[in-house]
């Protein structure tokens, strides 16, 4: 695999300042593919300096440029769609097929949609007497995560760029290989000289340092609830805006009237897909008492035709983690019907679909995000105890609801604390915001509302 030596920032390749190194590794063969350098504070100041500079000037470019460069880069991401899904594939371990679809196919939809909106979106408002003025908050700081390398990066690069802000991305340490990818596109497309800035390296050595930068002016963040709670704190103390998307613990609501077995495959397809790391997955499939041993069975044979449709996990350490999780399932008497802790293959980070039945509300596997392939199926005995099971988590990102009657389906979505709900089976929307209520965030992601994260208002009175 092709990797870069050294740091994109001001509109090239710099060596970075130290020679630490980060090993990229295959999680199918566990073979090292690549290295990347891992920067620290000093890289980190480099070019957030460099994004302080270009932001005066990109700031005030006219939305229609804006919408034009985020529009070549849409193109070039068209043009090296491939390339992405094979870099992907190597470091995520995704199947190629899934990283065509998803992990390339999606940012290309994201940036396209944002190449619209910053041609489109309101500015400037009249507000009685005032005139209000939709401005860049400045310098943002982007910290993402491995599980969707591409998406996580361009969701919060494309609005950005939008609304005039310029950028220093830290991207996971897993899969820097995606994200010196993505700054080649930048590039290619014509962005100017330091409004896009890539810095590799470690969470807590240059994610810390540039979650702490006093030239940063919002720090969004995509990751766990632990390193989001931390650098939400960090950011209250500084008085700097942030954006936080963490984890979910999502239901899956089949309602009594429902496509019983249409609810279960897709809700199964929705938990294996990307292995497993997905924190909108609808982990907690919730059934009614009547329907719960057909639902066990269906699910049960839903996972076991999986196959090589599933790829490894990221890495070793969520390896581990993720088997403990099903260890600590049976421990807690939950009933495994498909899959388990034991690796299926010697090499890769392989977890087989899992599935367990006889789940309660109060188990660890109900309760915690384990993000690996496992599914828990979860009894209820009347609607509001179904509800009383969907809201308690301490998370609430996505779900889905199940019903005959799409109406049925609606009433019961609009009752649970959650940021994003699909009916039916619904499908993904680009502009629809994504978010989560209560520890799964603060603040939303895609379409006008991702972008309206990136601006602040100033109001002229006449
Ligand atoms: P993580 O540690 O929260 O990583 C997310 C990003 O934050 C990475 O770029 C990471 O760098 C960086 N980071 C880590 N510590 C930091 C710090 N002290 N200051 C600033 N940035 C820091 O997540 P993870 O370790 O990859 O995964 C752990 C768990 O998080 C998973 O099992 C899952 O439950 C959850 N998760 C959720 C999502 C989501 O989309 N909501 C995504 C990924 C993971 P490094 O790459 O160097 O760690
Ligand atoms: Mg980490």
């Amino acid at each position: 695999m092709k990797a870069h030596d050294g740091m994109y920032i001001d509109g090239a390749w710099r060596p970075a300042a130290g020679r630490d190194t980060i090993a990229v590794v295959n999680p199918a063969d566990e073979q090292a593919i690549a290295e990347v350098p891992a920067g620290g504070a000093e890289d980190i100041d480099a070019a957030v300096r460099a994004a302080r500079a270009a932001l005066p000037a990109w700031a005030a470019t006219a939305p229609a440029e804006r919408a034009a460069r985020i529009a070549a880069l849409r193109d070039v991401l068209v043009a090296r769609k491939d390339e992405i899904a094979e870099t992907v594939t190597a470091e995520l371990g995704a199947p190629l097929p899934f990283s065509q679809a998803v992990h390339a196919g999606v940012p290309i939809l994201v940036a396209g949609s944002y190449a619209g909106l910053a041609a489109s979106y309101a500015f400037e408002e009249k507000v009685g007497n005032s005139t209000v003025y939709a401005e860049p908050v400045g310098v943002v700081g982007a910290i993402t995560p491995w599980n969707y390398p591409l998406h996580q990066i361009v969701a919060k690069v494309a609005p950005a760029l939008a609304a005039g802000c310029t950028i220093v991305l830290k991207p996971a340490e897993d899969t820097p290989l995606t994200a010196q990818l993505f700054a080649e596109a930048v590039h290619e497309a014509g962005v100017p000289a330091g409004v896009f800035n890539l810095v590799t390296g470690l969470g807590p050595v240059a994610g810390q340092a540039l979650a702490e930068h006093e030239g940063v002016d919002l720090v969004s963040f995509t990751g766990s609830t632990a390193v989001g709670r931390k650098i939400g704190a960090t950011a209250g103390a500084a008085v700097k805006r942030v954006a936080l998307e963490l984890g979910g613990k999502s239901a899956n609501v089949i309602l009594p009237s429902a496509d019983l077995a249409k609810a279960v495959g897709v809700g199964v397809a929705n938990v294996m897909g990307n292995s497993g790391q997905t924190c909108s997955a609808w982990t907690r499939m919730l059934v009614h008492a009547s329907q719960y041993d057909e639902a066990v069975a269906l699910a049960a044979e839903a996972a076991a035709k999986y196959g090589d449709r599933i790829g490894p996990l990221v890495n070793a350490k969520q390896h581990a983690r993720v088997r403990g999780y099903i260890e600590r399932g049976v421990a807690e008497g939950a009933r495994l019907v498909a899959g388990g802790p034991e690796a299926p293959r010697e090499q890769g980070y392989f977890v087989s679909p899992t599935v367990f039945a006889d789940v309660t509300p109060e188990m660890t596997v109900a309760q915690e995000e384990i993000f690996g392939p496992v599914v828990s199926l979860i009894r209820y005995e009347d609607e509001d105890d179904a509800l009383r099971i969907a809201n308690g988590t301490v998370y609430g990102l996505a779900g889905a609801v199940w019903a005959g009657d799409e109406a049925e389906a609606v009433a019961f979505a609009r009752r649970m604390d959650t940021g994003q709900v699909d009916i039916n089976g619904g499908r993904f929307n680009p502009l629809a915001p994504f978010g989560g209520y209560k520890q799964s965030g603060v603040g939303r992601e895609l379409g006008s509302h991702g972008l309206a994260e990136y601006l602040q208002t100033k109001s002229l009175q006449f």
